[in-house]
Order: structure tokens, then C-alpha cells, then sequence
């Protein structure tokens, strides 16, 4: 993605940070130093270890792609989420299920290792602003941002990974093209609901709402171009948008051709 910069790899997959992550942990910083230093410290350790749970999300969709011959291109994480732009997409719906469960399957087992932690170390839910710097608070705080993860991610709103599931369970009765076009209708339906209940909530909901609709109507659309057999210019503009939009989960197929090191490799299918 256009502004990240390479942090590592992982299973042979490139690690990207957007120009933008640094501000979110300066802000966070920042904003809680009327804390003390050492509270404002663990909130931005914490940051990162939900960072480090999303980052781990991301390689789940992209392992179970690879069970399928599917590559990621790479993972990259923006301050409201993270990336992961895989090569293609999955042959059948069954194999598209399997990849959109494979995030969140992954949070639900850090949620179940994180409360088997906090069991054996037995201690309680910590109840004053001392305790919250302590390690369990971080524990707890990480268990519930790994529930939230999954709840937020599986609402079924296209092309969140809910939403893949739901195109995916109507593509094994109807085909590709009519599933997409119910679950990414569907999708704009939540999306709208999202926008709305963003002032009331919070405004990061608006820049979700925005992002599935925009990506949702994309990715319909070069499904519509691709079924009548027309790959063209608007099809690569739209994937990369909706590919610059991709928040919170995020996995989206990029089947635009791309240059490595000066020659157009064309993607293939
Ligand atoms: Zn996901």
C-alpha cells in the first residue's frame, strides 16, 4: 500500500506500517499522560499488543489462502486496522468460507489463551486506576478487545469477513455473481445503519461505514466486469482504492497486474 513501510515478515509475507500508525501511538501517548508516564506507557504497550492481535488476524486469512495456492501480497497496518491483499480470488465458496473464518478463529484462540493465563495466575478483575497498570489489566484488556474483534468483524456487512461468509454460504446454492450481489446490497444496508449510528457511537464507525460501502460496491463491480469478460483501467483504480479503504479486517483480493523490479507481471487467475 502506497505511504507503508516495511517493519518485517512473517511465512514469508512482507509486514507493512502505514506513514499514519506512529500518530495513533502518539496520540494515544499523549492524551493519557494526564495519567502519569507509566499509565500512559501501558496504554500504548496495550495499542500495540492489539496491534499484535490484529497483525495475527491478518496472517490467519492469509495462511488459510495459502492452504488454497492463494499468496498475500502483504499485510499492512493502518491506525484503524489492518490489511492483508491476497493474490486472488478462492476457487470455490468453501474455500472463501474457510479464509474469512481463519481471522477471527485466531483472535477467539488468543481470547481462550489469554483466559486460561489469567485462570492460572488466578488473579481478580481489576476494580481501581492502581490495578490498571498492572499486567492482568492489560491481560483482561486484551481478552476483550480479541471478543470485540471477532463480534465487529463477523457482522455480516460485505466485505467485511461476516460478509464474505454470508456471499460465501449463498454462492454454494446460487453462483459468485448473485451471491455478491445480495450480500454486497445487504452490506450497504449495515453500512448506512453504521453511518447513522456513528454520531451517536463513535466517529470512527463513519470511516467504516464509507469503507464498506466503497469497497463493497467495488469489489461487486469488477465481479460484474470480470463475469462479462472485461478487466479494464476503472477495475485496477477501484481494487486499489478499496484496497486504501480496507479497515479494521480486512483482507482484499488484488488481481490488478503489477511491476517487479520495471516488468508488468500479469496476474493470473
Ligand atoms: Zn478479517
Amino acid at each position: 500500500m502506497k505511504g507503508s513501510y516495511r517493519i518485517g515478515g512473517a511465512f514469508g509475507i512482507g509486514i507493512f506500517v502505514h506513514w499514519s500508525f506512529p500518530l495513533l501511538l502518539f496520540y494515544v501517548l499523549f492524551s493519557s499522560l494526564g495519567s502519569g508516564l507509566v499509565l500512559a506507557l501501558n496504554a500504548v504497550v496495550f495499542v500495540l499488543a492489539i496491534f499484535g492481535c490484529v497483525l495475527l488476524h491478518e496472517l490467519g486469512h492469509s495462511l488459510a489462502a495459502r492452504r488454497y495456492g492463494i499468496g498475500t501480497h502483504d499485510i499492512t497496518l493502518l491506525p484503524i486496522g489492518g490489511v492483508a491483499r491476497l493474490m486472488r480470488l478462492p476457487d470455490e465458496p468453501r474455500q472463501e468460507l474457510v479464509i474469512a473464518i481463519a481471522g477471527p478463529a485466531v483472535n477467539l484462540v488468543i481470547a481462550a489463551v489469554l483466559s486460561l493465563v489469567v485462570f492460572i495466575l488466578g488473579n481478580p478483575v481489576p476494580t481501581g486506576l492502581a490495578e490498571l497498570s498492572s499486567d492482568t489489566a492489560i491481560l483482561y484488556g486484551l481478552i476483550s478487545a480479541n471478543l470485540i474483534l471477532i463480534a465487529f468483524n463477523m457482522i455480516p456487512a460485505f466485505p467485511m469477513d461476516g460478509g464474505r461468509v454470508l456471499r460465501a454460504l449463498l454462492a454454494m446454492k446460487m453462483g459468485m455473481l448473485p451471491a455478491t450481489e445480495i450480500a454486497a446490497g445487504f452490506g450497504k444496508i449495515m453500512a448506512i445503519l453504521m453511518f447513522c449510528g456513528a454520531f451517536f457511537l463513535s466517529p470512527l464507525l463513519f470511516i467504516t461505514a464509507v469503507f464498506i460501502y466503497v469497497a463493497g460496491e467495488a469489489e461487486l463491480q469488477s465481479m460484474r466486469r470480470n463475469v462479462a469478460g472485461r478487466a479494464d483501467f476503472m477495475d485496477t483504480v477501484m481494487r486499489r482504492l478499496s484496497g486504501a479503504f480496507a479497515v479494521r479486517d480486512g483482507f482484499v483480493y488484488d488481481k490488478a497486474p503489477r511491476k517487479v523490479r520495471g516488468r508488468i507481471i500479469e496476474p493470473k487467475d
